[in-house]
C-alpha cells in the first residue's frame, strides 16, 4: 500500500480531497484549487457534462467539447484516476491501494455509472452508438425518465424514418415533473411517430432474434415488440454503496443519500461536505443543483480554512422544480413555477448547444474549442 502525504499543510494549503470528478465535484475542485492543496479521486480522466450525452450519441463530435479532460480545469491540483473504496478520520483509500490523506473531504459521488477510462474512448462509444442508431430500422427505449424521453427527441428528430418505441414502467412519461409537462411531451413524440407503451415494463432476459437479426422483446404486458437493438435509459443507483462499510455508513439515509447540514456538511462532521445527487437534500437531482451546491460548499470551506466560525457560514436553501427537457435539436419541453410549455421557445433556452458553452465557462474554459 502506497501512502500519499502531502507536507504538513499550511493555513492556506489545506489538503482537500474531492472523491468524485462530475458536475458537483468538478466544479468545487476547480474552485479550491487555488487556496487548498487539491487532490480529485476519479475513475475516469474526465469530466463529462451529462446533459450533452444524448447529442454526443447522434453527432459524436459534440462529445469534443462536453467531454473535458480533468487536466484541463485543474490546472494546480492533482488528480487520482481511481476509485474511493473507503475513508477513515484522516485519509481516503483507493481501489489500488494508496492512501490520500485530507484536512476536508467533499464526497460527490452522485450515481454510479461505469464510464470508459480516457476521453477518446468515451468519443469511440459515440461512435459505435451512433452506427447503432445507424444501422437500426426500429429502435426500443426503455424508459421514459429525462433520458429516455431526450434520446427519443435526438433520435427521432435526427432520423425520422426509424421507427422508435418507448416503454416507460410509470403511469406517466418525465414523473419528476408535473403532469402537464408528461401529456405535452407524450404528445409531441406522438407527433413525430415514436410509439409509446406506458405502464409496462420489459423484460431483457426474454429477447429472442430472428435469422434476420430483428429481435423480439416482450414487455410486462406479454406484448411484442420487434426492434432491431435497444437502449437502456432505466435510472442510475446512487454510488454510495462504498461508504456503507465506512466511519460514514450511519450518516445514509435509506435511500443511500448523504445526510447533510444546511450548510453541505455531512452532518455532525466538522470537515466532511457532500454535494450534488449522493445528497438527502429535498429537491430534484438535477445538475445545476448540484453546481449551486458545489458553490455553497466552496464558500463554506473557504471560510473554514480561514478560520471563520461557523454563524458565517452560507446556508443551501432547496429549490423548487425548474426543469427544460430537450426534444431534438429545436424543441424542449420547460417546466417553471408558474407554467409549463413545450415548443421552440424552451427549445432555444436549451435544445441547440445544451448549455455546454455556459457548462465550460463556469468551469474556467473557453465555450468553444479553437482547432489549430
Ligand atoms: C443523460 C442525463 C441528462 C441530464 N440532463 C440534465 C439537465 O438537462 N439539467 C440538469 O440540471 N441535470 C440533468 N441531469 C442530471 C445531472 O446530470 C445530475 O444531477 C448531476 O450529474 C449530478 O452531479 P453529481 O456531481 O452529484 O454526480 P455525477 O455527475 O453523477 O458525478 C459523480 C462522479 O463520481 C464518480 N464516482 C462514483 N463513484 C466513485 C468512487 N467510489 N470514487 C471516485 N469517484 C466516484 C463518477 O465517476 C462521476 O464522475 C442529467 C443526467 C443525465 C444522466
Amino acid at each position: 500500500m502506497d501512502r500519499m502525504q502531502s507536507p504538513e499543510p499550511s493555513r492556506r494549503n489545506r489538503r482537500v480531497v474531492v472523491v468524485g470528478g462530475g458536475v458537483a465535484g468538478s466544479l468545487i475542485a476547480k474552485n479550491l484549487q487555488f487556496v487548498a492543496d487539491v487532490t480529485l479521486i476519479d475513475p475516469k480522466e474526465y469530466f463529462e457534462i451529462p446533459w450533452a450525452s444524448l447529442r454526443s450519441m447522434v453527432e459524436p463530435s459534440f462529445g469534443d467539447r462536453s467531454v473535458i479532460n480533468h487536466g484541463d480545469y485543474l490546472t494546480n491540483g492533482r488528480v487520482i484516476t481511481s476509485r474511493a473504496i473507503k475513508i477513515t478520520d484522516t485519509e481516503v483509500l483507493t481501489s489500488e491501494g494508496r492512501f490520500i490523506a485530507y484536512d476536508y473531504l467533499i464526497i460527490a459521488t452522485g450515481h454510479d455509472d461505469p464510464a470508459p477510462l480516457t476521453k477518446t474512448d468515451k468519443l469511440g462509444e459515440y461512435e459505435a452508438e451512433l452506427q447503432k442508431i445507424k444501422s437500426a430500422q426500429s429502435i426500443l427505449i426503455i424508459g421514459g425518465g429525462p433520458v429516455g424521453v431526450e434520446l427519443a427527441g435526438e433520435i427521432a428528430a435526427d432520423f425520422p424514418e426509424k421507427k422508435i418505441t418507448l416503454v416507460h414502467r410509470g403511469s406517466r412519461l418525465l414523473e419528476f415533473i408535473g403532469p402537464k409537462a408528461s401529456d405535452k411531451t407524450l404528445n409531441w413524440l406522438r407527433s413525430k411517430g415514436v410509439e409509446v407503451k406506458l405502464d409496462q415494463s420489459v423484460d431483457l432476459k426474454s429477447i429472442t432474434s430472428s435469422s434476420d437479426g430483428t429481435r423480439t422483446y416482450t414487455t410486462s404486458e406479454r406484448e411484442s415488440i420487434s426492434a432491431d437493438c435497444h437502449f437502456l435509459c432505466t435510472g442510475k443507483p446512487v454510488a454510495s454503496e462504498w461508504l456503507k462499510h465506512t466511519i460514514l455508513k450511519d450518516n445514509l439515509d435509506q435511500e443511500g443519500m448523504l445526510i447533510v447540514d444546511q450548510h453541505m456538511r455531512v452532518k455532525g462532521r466538522d470537515n466532511m461536505f457532500a454535494i450534488g445527487d449522493i445528497t438527502n437534500v429535498r429537491e430534484i437531482k438535477q445538475g445545476y443543483l448540484a453546481q449551486k451546491h458545489a458553490l455553497v460548499a466552496a464558500k463554506n470551506l473557504k471560510l473554514l480554512m480561514e478560520g471563520g466560525t461557523e454563524s458565517k457560514m452560507a446556508v443551501y436553501e432547496p429549490r423548487s422544480a425548474k426543469t427544460i427537457v430537450s426534444l431534438g435539436r429545436r424543441d424542449a419541453v420547460a417546466q417553471f413555477s408558474y407554467t409549463t410549455i413545450i415548443g421552440l421557445v424552451p427549445g432555444l433556452i436549451k435544445s441547440r448547444d445544451l448549455f455546454v458553452g455556459k457548462t465550460r465557462k463556469l468551469m474556467g474554459l473557453k465555450p468553444d474549442i479553437e482547432y489549430s
